[in-house]
């Protein structure tokens, strides 16, 4: 399964610090730039998707983003928090702003797509998601959430790519309904160093095989080398293959999207199913029901 997500945060989750009028303009700009040849894409394909959004976003280009994904059955909107806000801390003014900040946000998506999310994606990612942080998850049940995306990265000794851990329910921590759809392989941002987060990139392990990664991808072509070695990991293992993508960073690497566009199209050939996040949810829930 080829699972396609895209965070939309703008590049403001890069500099949250310099957050002004003027600079939103910018940010927003670019990202309805980015998701709308996004769209254009996926509607060219029939390829579903998730957009987990920013309430910021929201609020500032609901109408332009609900232009775009409003009323399309390919697409899904998760909530990704309203600040873009780290959830990870147990302290209780952390644990009071994530339930605030879920609550502001599906207020903000039922206003401009018609109903509230079922999915949540997290800020950044963690090494095993939320297994072992019950307050987190309470919360995230209390809001009646689904399906959560929080497993992101890899352990501490080796963050990057994220493994192909496979989606998951919260069995053991006491939540057996709600279920993770982790991130597999390279954030785009980092693959890409469209922010310049990986400047500093050194020959190292890049692929879940242990292969290392010399250099990142200096061209679009090099860009889909590095993810089709991903996605082929998955296809030969039957695994869902879920990378994360941002549209602002997508676009700043590949404004057509044609790495996007050859992925869509490996799946196509090989037979391999896209679904957004709602969609595999729903497929495991239905198998879990069966079995
Ligand atoms: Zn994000």
């Amino acid at each position: 399964m080829f699972v396609l997500r895209f965070d939309v945060e703008s590049a403001y989750a890069l500099h949250p610090s310099i957050e002004s009028d003027e600079n939103w303009e910018i940010w927003l700009q670019e990202t309805l730039a980015s998701v709308k040849q996004i769209t254009q894409v996926l509607n060219r394909y029939d390829a579903p998707a998730t957009f987990c959004i920013v309430g910021k976003v929201l609020e500032r280009a609901g109408d332009d983003l609900a232009g775009l994904l409003k009323d399309n059955p390919l697409f899904d909107i998760a909530s990704h928090t309203y600040s873009h806000m780290g959830i990870s801390s147990d302290a209780p003014t952390v644990l009071r702003q994530f339930s605030a900040e879920l609550e502001q946000t599906s207020d903000l998506i039922a206003r401009y797509f018609g109903t509230g999310p079922i999915g949540f994606c997290a800020p950044g990612g963690f090494y095993r998601g939320l297994q072992g942080h019950p307050k987190q998850l309470a919360i995230l049940s209390e809001q009646e959430y689904q399906f959560i995306i929080t497993d992101g990265i890899g352990p501490p000794e080796q963050p990057m790519p994220a493994p192909f851990t496979q989606p998951y329910w919260y069995v053991e921590d006491g939540y057996p309904e709600l279920f993770e759809i982790p991130v597999t392989g390279w954030h785009c941002n980092l693959l890409f160093n469209t922010g310049h987060q990986s400047d500093s990139w050194k020959p190292a392990p890049g692929f879940a095989d242990g292969t290392v990664l010399e250099t990142l991808p200096a061209t679009i072509e090099e860009g889909f080398w590095a993810r089709r070695k991903e996605f082929q990991y998955a296809i030969d293992r039957n695994l869902v293959y879920s990378p994360a993508m941002h549209p602002w960073s997508v676009y700043r690497f590949d404004p057509e999207l044609k790495h996007i566009q050859w992925l869509i199209e490996m799946a196509q050939e090989e037979n391999v199913p896209i679904m957004n996040c709602h969609q595999l949810y729903e497929t495991y829930r239905d198998l879990a029901a069966a079995a």
